[in-house]
């Protein structure tokens, strides 16, 4: 195990760049490519714990910021605690919530809340990039992120610590891992990268820095640059998770399931939102797509009806809750098998042939054919499909 981060990570099956691996922190093993279930400040601790527990979730995480200045009642700290108990626990910094919120917060505070918690990974307190700032002043806040870093790594005695970098090119990203290697001494054997959120808001990212296709060079770098160490991607579930996951990241966050649920949203695998019935703009399951939520098992569908799904009610958010996050933790089981398979590639494009997200896959396939990781542009995926015998 690494000394100074007090985990380590090893993958043993690898399909492109993506791969299975165990991260193993000081409390437990934990399976990757790995999914996280943020918690909201918008439902209350029953909803919450109901929702993760009924789906045998692996992993979530909470946020330092948020149990610290949000948590008037202490209530979602109990729910932390008591979700803890099962459920593998990330608990992040808050320093991209303390930096838009212009609150002070030092390492020693966060890690002291991480002790207390007993987390399974103790994010390092870390001050995201601004993409519309200069670089000297985004290499300033790496300076201080890395500071953070000797900080936690001088007071932790008992916790697994992730080193968090960020950067939207490769200057800047490699100033960050030098800066990680100088510190401990070695590759690190876990990072996370953080920053790409504004990437991913628009199809043109924010200002000069590029948007989606810049986070799949920024992992695809990544992953080259530090070929074994576990790569975390903050704020990136959803769709994206299969692209993410394609450009050979081992695990990222996914912290919109509440709203989403809130907002009547039903989710299926590789569609992206849709509702139950057409309203003003929203857009309603076509038959096929309603055919395959009929088909869902999870525990909300197994006993209810459609009709229980409609409406604002607490029921129907908690139900449409559970069935989403239920879609995505069964579909990281079902992207561990493709990968085991050696036919993650066919997956992806398969469920991405009718998203938005298509041309962006197109993009990164494309990178990883020039890379020479994948042979062959992928033009016969349904051959390919075939020849494998492989029921999508
Ligand atoms: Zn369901």
């Amino acid at each position: 195990m690494a000394e100074t981060l007090r985990l380590n990570f090893k993958y043993y099956e690898q399909d492109g760049l993506s791969r299975i691996g165990h991260l193993n922190t000081w409390k437990r093993r934990i399976m990757t490519p790995v999914i996280w279930f943020g918690l909201s400040v918008i439902e209350n601790y029953n909803f919450q714990y109901e929702a993760l527990t009924v789906n045998e979730v692996e992993c979530f995480l909470c946020n330092a910021y948020d149990l610290l200045f949000q948590d008037k009642n202490g209530e979602r700290k109990k729910l932390v605690r008591n979700l803890s108990e099962k459920i593998a626990l990330k608990c992040d910094s808050g320093g991209f919530q303390t930096m838009t919120r212009n609150v002070k917060i030092s390492v020693d505070q966060v890690y002291s809340l991480q002790c207390e918690l007993g987390c399974d990974l103790a994010v390092q307190l870390d001050f995201p990039l601004n993409p519309l700032a200069n670089k000297e002043a985004n290499k300033k806040r790496i300076y201080q992120t890395l500071k953070n870093l000797e900080r936690i790594i001088e007071i932790n005695e008992k916790l697994s610590i992730l080193p968090v970098i960020h950067g939207y090119d490769k200057d800047t990203l490699n100033f960050a891992i030098k800066g990680v290697i100088d510190i401990l001494g070695e590759d690190p054997p876990a990072i996370g990268i953080g920053s790409l959120v504004p990437l991913l808001m628009t199809s043109k990212g924010a200002g000069k820095v590029g948007g989606k296709k810049k986070v799949i060079d920024t992992l695809i770098y990544l992953r080259q640059k530090l070929p074994d160490t576990f790569l975390h991607v903050f704020g990136a579930g959803g769709t994206m998770a299969y692209l993410i996951i394609f450009c050979g990241a081992d695990s990222f966050d996914f912290t919109g399931w509440i709203q989403k649920a809130g907002h009547g949203v039903i989710q299926l695998p590789g569609i992206s939102d849709r509702f139950i019935s057409n309203r003003k703009k929203r857009k309603a399951l076509n038959r096929k797509e309603m055919e395959t939520f009929l088909e869902c098992v999870c525990p909300a569908c197994r006993s209810n009806k459609i009709a229980d799904f409609k409406g604002r009610s607490e029921r129907a958010r908690l139900l449409r809750a559970i069935h989403n996050i239920y879609v995505y933790q069964t579909e990281i089981w079902r992207i561990r098998r493709f990968i085991r398979e050696g036919c993650f590639r066919e997956f992806v494009f398969s469920r991405l042939k009718n998203s938005v997200w298509k041309s962006l896959l197109k993009y990164a396939d494309r990178q990883l054919v020039n890379l020479g990781v994948y042979s062959s542009k992928c033009e016969k995926i349904d051959n390919f499909i075939k020849d494998k015998n492989v029921e999508l």
